[in-house]
């Protein structure tokens, strides 16, 4: 489906977007399987009509990086941060271009802003801006309630914090995460105020010596947030379970 202007997403499990930067297709993350290849291409053949140009990591995931070699083979150039680098030895998917925490991309017509953001999900996570549509790719840097950091010192703890503030600083209008619906920034509000909130809580119950299961039965979903996608099925208890033993 067409996001906004020139910009495309094939929404499934795993998300694919595309858009049109002038002089070809830039692809945002490349799947789990090598057989979305041509499924992704002929959608891009149809939408945009121009070869795949680039391709942009969010990060060094397996559900991301599938079809690099396949696209790498084909002429296109891959760019991550620079923490992704030296992560893989399959040799033809690895990035051709590795930044540091920033990069511009001239496409030919429009440009496209990269900028990391890791430290949270991974230490490579970066988030892809199209300034002439206000979109924003957030890769896996939110997920629909769950909690995306591997971590729980404290400085992944404020390092989420920053990351979903910085998030709803670009003022975007629409957002893509890796995996699931498109959320906007309400939802990135929420979803901060839900970690804070819950960490808060579970810390406290935790130090009054309360086991998971009880802290559990304390903290139900919030209601506002049932409808998000997975979250009621095990999101909310897996995110009890790993702050109550993180923390
Ligand atoms: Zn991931």
């Amino acid at each position: 489906m067409e996001l906004a202007s020139d910009i495309y997403v094939r929404q499934a499990v795993d998300n694919c977007a595309w858009a049109d930067l002038g002089d070809g297709a830039i692809v945002i993350d490349s799947q789990e399987e090598t057989r979305m290849a041509p499924i992704v291409e002929r959608e891009i053949a149809k939408t945009v009509g121009k070869r795949i140009r680039w391709v942009v990591n969010t990060h060094w995931h397996g559900d991301h990086i599938a079809c690099n070699p396949i696209w790498s083979k084909q002429g296109a150039t891959i760019i991550a941060h620079e923490s992704c680098a030296p992560s893989t030895s399959q040799r033809d998917g690895n990035p051709d271009i590795a930044f540091q925490s920033r990069y511009v991309l001239e496409g030919g017509t429009r440009k496209v802003e990269l900028e990391w953001l890791g430290g949270m999900h991974t230490p490579g996570d970066i988030v892809v801006h199209f300034p002439w549509a206000r979109v924003l790719h957030i890769g896996d840097l939110f997920g629909w309630g769950l909690f995306m950091q591997r971590r729980w010192d404290q400085l992944s703890i404020d390092r989420t914090q920053q990351v979903l503030a910085r998030i709803l600083d670009f003022g975007a209008e629409h957002l893509i995460c890796g995996h699931g619906p498109f959320p906007t920034p309400h939802h990135i509000k929420r979803q901060l105020d839900y970690y804070n909130t819950m960490l808060e809580r579970i810390a406290g119950l935790r130090e009054e010596g309360r086991s998971v299961s009880e802290v559990k039965k304390e903290l139900p979903p919030p209601e506002d947030m049932r409808d998000w996608w997975r979250f009621v099925d095990w999101k909310h208890a897996h995110n009890i379970e790993a702050a109550y033993s993180g923390l």
